[in-house]
């Protein structure tokens, strides 16, 4: 069965376009206008934080536990609306994933030490 440790990001990307093209969305590669997958994305953002709103910290911590399997089904589904439009700008504006996520991490590494550890 697929999963993250088994999957590429350019097999995601790829099965992503794929499905815009069956939908008929975007240009003749599935490619669709970058401008509205971001606002797209923004709105599926939004999606997943209604699930956030109004947590107490005990609900916070049931979730943390998989004391509750039903919400996390809910935000994974939201999630992955998310990620989805990240692969299609991604696909749009030619970013390398795994390029810019490594990229990021090294200048927030650089950029926020821990208190007491020398700056790199
Ligand atoms: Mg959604």
């Amino acid at each position: 069965m697929p999963s993250d440790s088994n999957t590429p990001i350019a097999e995601l990307k790829r099965q992503v376009l794929a499905m815009c093209r069956r939908k008929g969305w975007g240009d003749e590669n599935g490619v669709q206008n970058p401008q509205h997958v971001a606002m797209a994305m923004t709105v599926e953002m939004s999606e997943l934080l209604e699930h956030f709103q109004w947590l107490d910290p005990a609900d916070v911590d049931r979730l943390l536990s998989g004391g509750d399997p039903a919400r996390v089904a809910l935000i994974a589904e939201e999630f992955a609306d998310v990620m989805m439009y990240g692969l299609q700008l991604a696909d749009a504006l030619h970013i390398d994933v795994t390029e810019q996520i490594l990229r990021k991490i090294d200048i927030v590494d650089r950029r926020m030490p821990k208190p007491n550890e020398p700056k790199r």
